[in-house]
């Protein structure tokens, strides 16, 4: 499932591709995944496109704004002709024209995805129920916002969208590896200086992800093709960790959790 560096990947290229250019028609192939009434909205453009959490909000020139979200194999593609043969595949799910006769494709596998016309209001109402946002946050901003629940496990706190915004199973693990925190271990359990190297380690993580186009570890694709990042994951789905040790796989939650007992001692 795309998360924060995926998602920003997307938004960025999205961004250069579409912004400010006219949009005269949309077709939608899937209504459970794109809102039909997108389809009555043309003509508009594109007037900024932002990330929140593990969503993008597209805001267009005529009051209208849509909520996106990937989940687990939503794509775009950008093609600069459209060309003669189809594009129409399975998973098509929308097509947006442009008046360059250049195209947007939403695709979706398994159409757990969905983008949905929405109001400011709605919008906002979405994001007021996400946490902030992990690169904006300060550390006593992060360490407070997981103190709240003192016995909650931190693994799986991490993965909460209301505490913080964005971070999904890849970054909570690669996050906690590299500040040396047991995945399992209970909030109150870990010390501030702990978790201040937490915070710090996490913000490192995504950064660098998002320098390598996100991670592509099952499907995920951005507009130009796979992410980079699962080349540098110390834990995520791995046998060995950087320092050779053996690394274990454990349910946390639910959750395949990767990590090292060598390394992850506090
Ligand atoms: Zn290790």
């Amino acid at each position: 499932m795309p998360e924060l560096p995926e998602v920003e990947t997307v938004v960025r290229q999205l961004r250069q591709k579409v912004l400010e250019k006219k949009v005269v028609n949309v077709e939608v192939f899937d209504p459970k995944v794109v809102d039909t009434r997108l389809q009555q909205l043309a003509p508009f453009k594109f007037k900024n496109i932002t990330r929140r959490g593990k969503s993008i909000i597209a805001s267009l020139d005529n009051d209208n704004y849509l909520i996106i979200q990937l989940r687990m194999t939503g794509h775009f593609y950008y093609v600069p002709k459209l060309p003669s043969s189809d594009t129409h595949n399975e998973h098509l799910a929308a097509v947006f024209h442009f008046t360059d006769k250049s195209i947007l494709t939403h695709n979706s596998i398994r159409r757990f995805g969905k983008i949905q016309l929405a109001t400011k209001k709605e919008v906002d109402e979405y994001v007021s129920k996400l946490g902030p946002e992990p690169l904006e946050m300060t550390s006593s901003e992060f360490i407070s916002s997981l103190q709240k629940t003192p016995s909650a496990v931190i693994k799986s706190k991490l993965l909460e969208q209301d505490c913080i915004a964005g971070i999904g199973n890849i970054y909570a693990q690669e996050a906690l590896y590299h500040a040396k925190i047991l995945p399992s271990k209970k909030i109150n359990q870990i010390s501030e200086s702990q978790l201040t190297k937490l915070h710090k380690e996490l913000q490192s993580v995504l950064l660098k992800s998002i320098e390598h186009n996100g991670s592509t570890v099952s499907n995920y694709t951005h507009i130009a093709g796979k992410g980079e990042f699962q080349n540098f994951l110390a834990v995520y789905q791995k046998d060995k960790c950087p320092k050779s040790h053996k690394i274990r796989k454990v349910q946390i939650g639910g959750r395949s959790t990767y990590y090292c007992k060598d390394c992850q001692k506090s």
